[in-house]
């Protein structure tokens, strides 16, 4: 029988109202004869409220109970959700990350899944019945629950629909498709019917709310994804293998802008230009889990050097002092950081082996009076940190300079 994987983002399932109605959308795939898997986020704003709540009773909330607690959010909304639809007389169950044999490693709070075993989805499934998986969460060798990092939802939808062998994997949102820009940010913003995968997790890691993940498990084993409004019929958009055909022909446009607030920076200063200094100054970070950015190692002068690199606003307390301490070791002078940043992204296929790109995007910057403080480059992919007070104004000169918009 066809399987579709959905999965519904929390605004999707923010009320007893959109549960119901996504209950619907779900009994709608049943009444066609199809089976259905679906993965659900916590209702509305719940991860955040758990989070908050943690942080009321301890400063640092242990990152196993915290990960237990947030792994609660999942099951409200999973449960309700199997509820309405027995109410509708549909024959749901829900199972819990664990449940769904969800085994991801022990990086508590961005856990990487490593394999799902799908037969009590697949038992549940041939006995008819809808299945609710709990997103975001699954369980380490030693059965302790783990959280997949903010967003993760959509990279369990992808990995239940590769571990089952789906054609597709449908995101329902609050949003109806991928954008050339924010629209809350540009008005004429536009929608792509289709784009590739790498276009799309340069997006998805920059910006366009998708766990990047998901974007990678979806290319590693040929998922395709499609992106759509949970609210109305509005076409989205499809994330697929773009044929390289078709690339050629978008030679010639950038894909889209993105962006990304609460970056922070951290500098290294006069640090020896000697090898083994930027493996002993990431590897810490990488221990402890900690995201690093864009990393830009000034030529050396003397043999001294300094090292910047960028990190998530919320990682840069523990990041600082983790450099801090390392610091006489590295035999740095000092540690500054800088939390008041962002970062704009141009983002396109058709920027490969093609000049003049990179030096159009820093001529539209410099008009709007906008400084450059970093610079990063793939090749699909040009970067800049900028202040984070004029990253919408970047946003909105790049995408009009790139002609993204409608043409009307
Ligand atoms: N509920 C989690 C979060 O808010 C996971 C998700 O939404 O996908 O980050
Ligand atoms: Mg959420």
């Amino acid at each position: 029988m066809d399987l579709v994987i959905h999965k519904y983002g929390g605004t999707s399932v923010a009320d007893a109202e959109k549960i119901a109605s996504v209950a619907r959308k779900i009994g709608q795939v049943r009444d066609s004869g199809r089976s259905i898997v679906a993965v659900a986020s916590a209702m509305g704003d719940t991860t955040d409220e758990l989070i908050d709540l943690a942080h009321t009773v301890a400063d640092e909330p242990d990152p196993r109970e915290l990960d237990l607690l947030l792994s609660t959010g999942e099951l409200v909304s999973c449960t309700l959700l199997t509820m309405a639809l027995r109410s509708l007389g549909y024959d749901a169950i829900t199972l819990s990350g664990f449940q769904a044999g969800i085994r991801t490693d022990d990086m508590y709070g961005k856990a990487r899944i490593f394999s799902i075993d799908p037969a009590r989805v697949q038992s549940e499934l041939s006995d008819g019945k809808v299945v609710i998986v709990a997103g975001f969460q699954g369980i380490t060798e030693d059965m302790d629950i783990t959280t997949l990092g903010r967003g993760g939802s959509d990279t369990t939808a992808v990995a239940l629909a590769a571990a089952l062998n789906a054609t597709r994997c449908d995101i329902y949102t609050d949003v109806d498709g991928i954008y050339t820009a924010d629209p809350r940010i540009v008005p004429n913003a536009r929608k792509l019917a289709e784009i590739g995968y790498e276009e799309m997790l340069e997006l998805a890691s920059y910006g366009a709310k998708m766990h990047p993940r998901s974007i990678e498990l979806g290319e590693a084993n040929d998922v395709p994804i499609y992106v759509a409004s949970s609210f109305g019929d509005a076409p989205g958009t499809l994330i697929h293998r773009v044929e390289k055909v078709k690339e050629l022909e978008n030679r010639v446009k950038v894909t889209g802008i993105a962006y990304q607030a609460n970056i922070a920076k951290i500098t290294v200063r006069s640090l020896p230009d000697r090898p083994g200094i930027a493996a002993a100054l990431f590897e810490p970070l990488a221990a402890r889990g900690i995201n690093v950015d864009t990393i830009v190692q000034n030529t050396s002068l003397e043999r001294i050097t300094d090292i910047s690199f960028t990190v998530n606003r919320s990682d840069l307390a523990q990041a600082h002092a983790e450099v801090q301490a390392l610091l006489s070791r590295l035999g740095g002078t000092e540690v500054i950081s800088d939390p008041t940043l962002a970062s704009v992204h141009v983002v396109g296929s058709g920027m490969q082996n093609t000049p003049g790109y990179a030096s159009r995007m820093f001529r539209i910057l410099a008009e709007g009076n906008i400084n450059i403080d970093m610079i990063t480059t793939s090749e699909i992919r040009i970067s800049c940190i900028i202040k984070e007070d004029q990253v919408a104004d970047a946003v909105r000169l790049l995408h009009e300079g790139f002609q993204l918009g409608e043409e009307d």
